[in-house]
């Protein structure tokens, strides 16, 4: 049977699938990875392609949504194929993509010949599966176009497949500063001791870490999952950035949650913990709307001159805030 026109591989590394309770089959990390024949089932709203990716590419593989800023699809190569994906329409398969080297250049030519592109998020498939060699005939010849300020790398690989990160791979990363990664992690069992040493090394770099993570049902869709991560991901010198709604990708209402949970997830967060562990909430917009953030209502209203203000406790409070005089 397929789904969204071909098949999302099922993969998954050695290491990551030790982390899966064998006894329980709610396990989260099993959830993700293993699929069930909800996926195949499209509920209204869910697309192929929900975000309008593959309308917004001047060449293949690139996604310029944004005018400062391009979205570069590497590889459609994964070292585990997550069942939310939201290139579940192409990830692990053959079709349109072919991420060969032609199919670089021309990314790169098109990025070289427009200039207000300041920054470039490699992303696909996981650029982290390329080899350190490929990995570095893109940077050197994203690095030498002027206008460039710097590269991200969006990758699962640290989280599980820590064993990617080798000294050798990060020796060559650090020649491309500045460089920043944004990590894909999920819930709280992904905080081990390799996981720790795969992001030391690449802090130890001068990387900076991010954090993105996709609220799905089952998986980690509570305050105390939720927290659990985000304090472990700052052990690690992981900052959280990004808390994703799932994306309504065709056969994913079963991962789905209400808007609500996420926010009822940051306002768990926000005053109760750190503020470094709290990320964004944001959906993005199907249609290619781009990254909206949802945060929940502090703001009470406008008292003549002051505002009143709601704190994390649900206590009220007010600030002096003049209106201005004409
Ligand atoms: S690692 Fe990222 S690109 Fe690969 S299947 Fe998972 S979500 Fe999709």
């Amino acid at each position: 049977m397929s789904r969204i026109g071909g098949h999302l591989p099922v993969g998954i590394t050695p290491y990551y699938a030790a982390l899966i309770d064998p006894t329980n089959p709610l396990d989260p990390t099993r959830k993700q990875m293993v699929p069930v024949t909800d996926e195949f089932v499209t509920s209204p709203g869910e697309a192929d392609d929900p975000l309008s990716e593959d309308a917004h590419m001047p060449v293949p593989g690139l996604v310029h949504r944004y005018p400062d800023r391009v979205l570069f699809l590497v590889t459609n190569f994964c070292a585990t194929y997550c069942r939310y994906c939201t290139r579940a329409r192409m990830v692990g398969q053959t079709g349109e993509y072919h991420f060969n080297q032609s199919q670089h250049q021309a990314a790169i030519d098109y990025i070289a010949a427009n200039p207000q592109i300041r920054d470039v998020l490699l992303s696909g498939g996981d650029p982290l599966s390329m080899n350190d060699d490929r990995l570095e005939w893109l940077l050197s010849r994203l690095r030498a176009i002027p206008h460039l300020e710097f590269v991200r790398i969006g990758t699962k690989i640290p989280a599980v497949l820590p064993q990617r990160v080798t000294p050798a791979l990060v020796k060559m990363l650090r020649k491309f500063h500045p460089l920043w990664m944004s990590i894909h992690f999920m819930h709280p069992v992904e905080v081990t001791p390799e996981v720790a040493q795969s992001c030391g090394r690449l802090a130890d770099a001068g990387i900076p870490l991010g954090s993105q993570t996709v609220l799905n049902a089952g998986v980690n869709d509570n305050v105390e999952t939720m927290r659990e991560l985000m304090h472990g991901l700052l052990k690690m010198r992981v900052r959280p950035y990004y808390m994703y709604q799932c994306d309504p990708i065709s056969g994913s209402k079963h991962f789905r949650t209400p808007v609500e949970k996420g926010l009822e997830i940051i306002e768990g967060l926000r005053g109760h913990t750190t503020g470094y562990a709290v990320p964004t909430f944001v959906i993005d917009a199907p249609g290619g709307g781009g990254k909206i953030p949802l945060v929940p209502d502090y703001y009470v209203g406008r008292d003549g001159d002051d505002v009143v203000l709601r704190n994390y406790e649900g206590k009220q409070y007010r600030y002096r805030d003049p209106v201005a005089k004409s």
